[in-house]
């Protein structure tokens, strides 16, 4: 079936077949844009391959709260040709889904059992000797070599090998290669500041993996390297090294702004729709505390979503929501289940679709205002938004969306 919107007719269907309703009232429903995401990861990965370098696109925390198995198809035809994600778990789900495409997992649990990753081909990190023996026994169980990428922290302080454990790793990993139980396919690090271009860190710790990586080939290995997230990818080619791992320019959500306009465009749009409306006049304090109070007789608008449904409360006064035609305060505190826009003296009707964030081209709030105005950053906000009561429809030009209910 087709939902009609600004622009060509979008094609949505249901997981289990069934047409999707035409009709846009919606509780609470994230709208995913395919289309977006396939933009977003050309442009990255035509800065990478510029560069001679491939593409991972990161999918952890469900596509960054936009559907992993969606979003890591549509990457996979666009330019990526493996995906990353932080758990064992997430990775086994790729494969569940029919993903075939290589697929990295680097942040394992003490008790994360390695031999269905090995079974599945996953590739695992390892940050330690430690894990790194537990890689190979999952290795030996399954008699099968297992594909380990090497994880050095080069000033993170957080996942990844501390350098003086390091050269005890990679001679491991070595022995272990030589006796065909691993493939040690890369060198890789997280840098902490690639979001603030110049920031002195950057440098040291390329500096740093540039060491690790030459320890990594003295002691007999041939990796690749990989080091670069969705900021460095827009602003170090010099760093984007055999393989790069942009994570939230996939989604559209630019991570550097003030390098200027990289050309992204958000695939997330946060919908609901006017349950009901009254008149109320001059005077009336509205929302939990009355913290607001009409300043005139005016139209308000309920808006059937609340920080139940991810709209942070400290949002309270400070946001605004697209409604008929044009950006509306919403006013009086935020509820678990509904806020309140004032409407003036606006004809505005039940069912009238209600933007919360978009991409912008309507004038509607971006995902990136709600993050300024609470101070977070938009990775926060859409990786909260997909919970019980929200649903989330993923659309493309093209018959390949699917939709998801709560
Ligand atoms: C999340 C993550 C990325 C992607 O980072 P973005 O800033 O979203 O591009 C890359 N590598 C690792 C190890 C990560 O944890």
């Amino acid at each position: 079936m087709l939902v009609r919107d600004r622009g060509p007719a979008l094609r949505v269907v249901c997981d289990d077949g069934d047409a999707m309703s035409d009709q846009p009232a919606h509780r609470a429903d994230l709208r995913i844009d395919l289309d977006a995401i396939r933009h977003n990861v050309s442009v990255l990965s035509g800065r990478a391959s510029r560069s001679g370098a491939r593409t991972m696109a990161i999918v952890k925390s469900d596509g960054y709260g936009h559907g992993a198995l969606a979003v890591a198809r549509a990457a996979l035809r666009s330019g990526a040709d493996s995906l990353g994600v932080a758990s064992l778990g997430e990775a086994l789900q790729l494969r569940a889904g029919g993903i075939t495409a290589p697929v990295l997992c680097w942040l394992h649990a003490a008790n994360d059992d390695f031999a269905p990753a090995v079974a599945a081909d996953i590739d695992l990190a390892a940050s330690t000797p430690t894990e790194l023996e537990r890689i190979i026994v999952a290795a030996e169980q399954r008699d099968r070599a297992a594909r380990v990428h090497l994880k050095i922290d080069t000033g993170l302080c957080r996942n990844g090998c501390p350098p003086e454990l390091w050269p005890a790793l990679v001679e491991a990993a070595a022995k272990a290669e030589a006796d065909g139980r691993i493939e040690a396919v890369a060198v890789w690090s997280h840098l902490a500041c690639a979001d603030e271009p110049g920031h002195p860190s950057i440098d040291r710790q390329a500096e740093r993996f540039q060491r690790a990586y030459e320890q990594a080939r003295a002691a007999g290995l041939t990796p690749i390297r990989h080091l670069a997230n969705s900021a460095a990818v827009l602003t170090r080619p010099d760093l984007h090294f055999e393989l790069v791992r942009p994570g939230i320019a996939v989604y559209g959500l630019d991570p550097v702004p003030q390098d200027g306009d990289h050309g992204l465009r958000p695939a997330m749009t946060f919908r609901s729709s006017v349950v009901a409306t009254r008149r109320v006049p001059a005077g009336e304090g509205v929302s939990y505390g009355q913290t607001w109070t009409a300043p005139r007789p005016t139209t308000l608008a309920l808006v059937p979503v609340g920080y139940a449904d991810g709209v942070p409360r400290t949002l309270s006064g400070r946001m605004e929501v697209w409604l008929a035609g044009r950006r509306r305060r919403v006013v009086g505190r935020v509820c678990m289940d509904q806020l309140v826009v004032d409407c003036g003296d606006d004809e505005v009707r039940e069912g009238d679709e209600v933007l919360l964030f978009g991409p912008g081209d309507r004038g509607e709030p971006t995902a990136a205002e709600w993050a300024e105005a609470i101070g977070t950053i938009h990775y926060e906000i859409v990786t909260g938004l997909y919970r019980p009561r929200v649903t989330r429809t993923v659309v493309a030009e093209e018959a390949r969306g699917t939709a998801e209910g709560p």
